[in-house]
């Protein structure tokens, strides 16, 4: 199993052989290519171009997608997926990229932020000439969007997703099946502040690893770190390692981040005695790594 991070600082880490670099984020912030990274790109979520014209905002019979309409519960604003002008826009972000030497890309919220989305009437007319039900219309839409960013990348290709391994397809037009032909790999993220509960991270993995067809790698955050939190961390990747993943990815602020998980695991003896006890030997074998380069 591969060890990664995703990451809001354009440097590599040493004991790390995936590394992905937030390049476009969902408040709007755009930033250069990463070389020699995954660039990730957030797609249909930016706050700011929805600030400059609000007519890009995806819209329900509930209101618009926007934090601030509590009558629905979105994370981030969402732009409506079939706008032609901001489409166009991402792809020429994308084609950027590329032109770098990058490693490849990874597009994150590039699907629509509910079922009940988007009833805009250039979505509804869309959706009519299609012919197709609504689902099936919108997973379409998404698939395609896909494809369209996929030509423009020639390294590594990989999709995010909302890590709904159940009604994706119905809620956000995210359609497993057709999407696996186009990537890579799958990243998951697993995103919480803390990982003392970490049933969860369990479950959702052996899921994710039936249902997709293609390798899966599963991202954990780990930048708001305690001595505590670190351990509950490092045990959640250590059960993680006993499933079949192309890798785990930790969320971190920057290097110096990654660096402090590494440097916990190394110097915990009690943690190091538990991975022995238990019979984990690909996560022995990981921190065993961090410890050479320390
Ligand atoms: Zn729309």
């Amino acid at each position: 199993m591969k060890m990664g991070l995703v990451t809001y600082a354009p440097e590599k880490v040493e004991g790390f052989d995936l590394h992905v670099y937030y390049s476009k984020w969902a408040d709007g912030s755009v930033f250069p290519a990463a070389k020699n990274m995954q660039n990730d790109v957030t797609c249909f979520c930016d706050a700011k171009a929805i600030r400059e014209d609000p007519s890009l905002v995806a819209i329900s019979k509930n209101g618009p997608a926007l934090r601030k309409n509590r009558k629905i519960n979105v994370p981030f604003d969402y732009v409506c997926p079939t706008n032609p002008k901001y489409r166009a826009r991402v792809f020429e972000y994308i084609k950027e990229l590329d032109r770098e030497n990058i490693q490849g890309v990874t597009l994150n919220l590039y699907h629509f932020p509910d079922e009940e989305f988007c009833v805009c009437p250039r979505c509804v007319e869309l959706w009519r000439q299609s012919g197709l039900n609504w689902t099936e219309w919108r997973a379409q839409t998404i698939t395609n969007f896909l494809k369209e960013a996929k030509s423009l990348v020639h390294g590594t290709f990989a999709v995010e997703m909302f890590p709904d391994p159940v009604i994706a397809k119905e809620r956000f037009g995210i359609d497993f099946e057709s999407i696996a032909p186009l990537v890579e790999y799958f990243h998951v993220p697993l995103s919480s502040r803390d990982y003392f509960t970490n049933y969860w991270v369990d479950l959702l993995t052996r899921d994710f690893l039936k249902i997709l067809k293609k390798p899966v790698v599963v991202e954990l955050s780990a930048e708001m770190l305690t001595a505590e939190k670190a351990d509950a961390l490092l045990k959640t990747v250590a059960y993680l390692s006993r499933h079949d993943l192309m890798g785990v990815l930790l969320l971190v602020h920057d290097s110096e981040n990654a660096k402090q998980v590494c440097r916990f695991a190394v110097n915990n003896g009690a943690f190091r005695e538990w991975l022995k006890k238990f019979e984990f030997t690909e996560m022995t074998r990981i921190v065993d790594e961090w410890a050479k380069g320390s």
